[in-house]
């Protein structure tokens, strides 16, 4: 009987544990980039301090877009 609930206990933990310890798999699709010619990063925050430097338009595009239309990379301080 204490067999069991310390089984039954056991799984519960260990599936709450699972469930904790997965990856955070919501990708997000949204991103922010900086419309200026020279600039090479995309950005997950509109509030990203690497922003803060862009003096031209901040677009929302697909992540797909910033990584192949606009070649970007993923912003450094949020790597
Ligand atoms: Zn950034």
């Amino acid at each position: 009987m204490l067999k069991t609930l310390l089984l039954t206990s056991c799984l519960v933990f260990f599936s709450s544990f699972q469930e904790k310890e997965l990856p955070n798999t919501a990708v997000q699709s949204q991103v922010y980039i900086c419309k200026s010619t020279s600039a090479k990063r995309y950005h997950l925050k509109k509030s990203c301090r690497g922003l803060n430097a862009c003096t031209h338009d901040i677009i929302a595009v697909s992540l797909a877009k910033a990584r192949n239309t606009y070649s970007r990379t993923l912003c450094k301080w949020e790597d």
